[in-house]
């Protein structure tokens, strides 16, 4: 395993690129943000926790307010029958859960499956709780699995199968047959579904999202993960859900309890508020994001750009091969940010084998004038890629 300590990792692609566009004062449509402040009662509830509220530890595995209110939640919104004391864990975002996840149900040498391209958190975590990786390649332009790969990936030794779904960065929404397949997969192989759903409320009609826990014979194996930034659009606020049958439940919560223990209690009241209130925001919020994506899809269109739309998520992506670039994605990027003001993701980081290096992932989670001021740089980039020689600025930036 000769990449499995933290040393050797290199900076994630989202701060390289947050950096470089600090650095070069670009548009940043690469980290996934929105450039809104994010619902102002949501605020004002945090605020106020903050002034007049309890700031000593809250309960390890979640304030029970917050934790009844992921529960109902839930029901409500997917069906799911959770109980809130036993079935449900706060944890300091989705990125927390994970590592929480993994570190309390990895034991060494157990093979997880993860698709790729991934979220760039996965593999380190996984492999510092003792795992092994088994990747299994998706490609554009519909980035689907089949049951023969998944077939083709397991050994005696799988014991998980990593599912993001709605899918960062392809914006894929895993359909029901599927997910149907995976499930069954999951049943006949006895393998436990680590989802992350983080992405679950922003969806565009007519795709539905589908929690992989309420299909046949999921909910015991399954621990799903949600994440209140990404509900609410405040992705600092780094809260985030853990939902899992009891058994599991309790061992992610003793790894939590040694990771962060908690998660700030004004923010967990402000998230319960959220999810208690938000059923306007909830339908609202993807509307407007479906708006943005097209803002800046047609934008793309008018330069000329082949861009794949995204069911879900803040991103859309594009096509560079398909669109007169012939860089590669990262060099692509490097050249954009630095040359030409704006800031996007090589899809490329987010493979760890042979990568598919002809797609950029950009965040439409903008104002329409940003959105168009981006596309317009990302055509200047690509006249300047196609300039003699071509060729990007040589070096890493950090
Ligand atoms: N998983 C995925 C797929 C994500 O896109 C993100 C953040 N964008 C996270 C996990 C982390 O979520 P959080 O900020 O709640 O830690
Ligand atoms: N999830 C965010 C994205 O995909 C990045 C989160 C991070 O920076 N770690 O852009």
């Amino acid at each position: 395993m000769p990449d499995a300590t933290f040393s050797a990792l290199p900076t994630t692609v989202f701060e390289e690129m947050s950096g470089l566009a600090r650095a070069h004062g670009a548009i940043n449509l690469g980290q996934g943000f929105p450039d809104d402040p994010g619902p102002e009662a949501l605020r004002r509830k945090a605020a106020e926790a903050v002034l007049e509220g309890y700031n000593q530890y809250p309960p390890m595995a979640g304030l029970p307010e917050l934790r009844t209110a992921v529960a109902g939640h839930y029901h409500r919104t997917q069906g799911l029958a959770l109980d809130p004391m036993t079935e449900v864990v706060i944890t300091s975002g989705a990125t927390e859960a994970l590592a929480a996840t993994f570190l309390a149900l990895i034991e060494p040498g157990d093979e997880v499956i993860v698709f790729q391209p991934l979220y760039d958190a996965y593999l380190p975590l996984i492999r510092r709780a003792g795992g092994t990786p088994r990747l299994i390649s998706l490609s554009p332009p519909h980035w689907r699995f089949t049951r023969a790969m998944l077939e083709a990936a397991i050994t005696p030794r799988t014991r998980f199968v990593v599912l993001n779904n709605p899918v960062n960065p392809t914006g894929v929404v895993v359909s029901h047959d599927d997910l149907t397949i995976l499930a069954e997969v999951c049943v006949a192989n006895d393998l436990i579904a680590v989802c992350d759903e983080v992405w679950e409320q922003v969806v565009f009609g007519p795709a539905v999202h589908r929690p992989l826990m309420a299909f046949p014979g999921m909910a015991g194996r399954c621990v799903k993960i949600g994440s209140a930034g990404k509900m609410f659009g405040l992705t600092g606020w780094k809260v985030g859900f853990v939902c899992a049958a009891e058994p599991l439940a309790r061992l992610v919560a003793k790894a939590h309890q040694f990771l962060t223990f908690t998660t700030p209690p004004n923010l967990q009241t402000a998230a319960a508020f959220g999810l208690e209130t938000g059923a306007d925001w909830f339908r609202t919020m993807p509307r407007t994001l479906a708006a943005s994506q097209a803002c800046l899809a047609q934008a793309l269109e008018r330069e000329g750009f082949r861009v794949l739309r995204s069911s879900g998520t803040y991103f859309l992506n594009v096509d560079l091969a398909a669109s007169g670039v012939g860089l590669g994605d990262r060099d692509f990027a490097l050249l954009a940010v630095r040359e030409a003001g704006v800031a996007a993701i090589p899809v490329s980081a987010l493979y760890e084998t042979e990568p598919v290096t002809t797609i950029l992932r950009l965040c439409f989670a903008k104002a329409d004038e940003t959105l168009e001021a981006g596309a317009v740089r990302l055509a200047r980039a690509r006249d300047l890629a196609a300039r003699p020689g071509g060729q990007p600025p040589a070096g890493r930036a950090i």
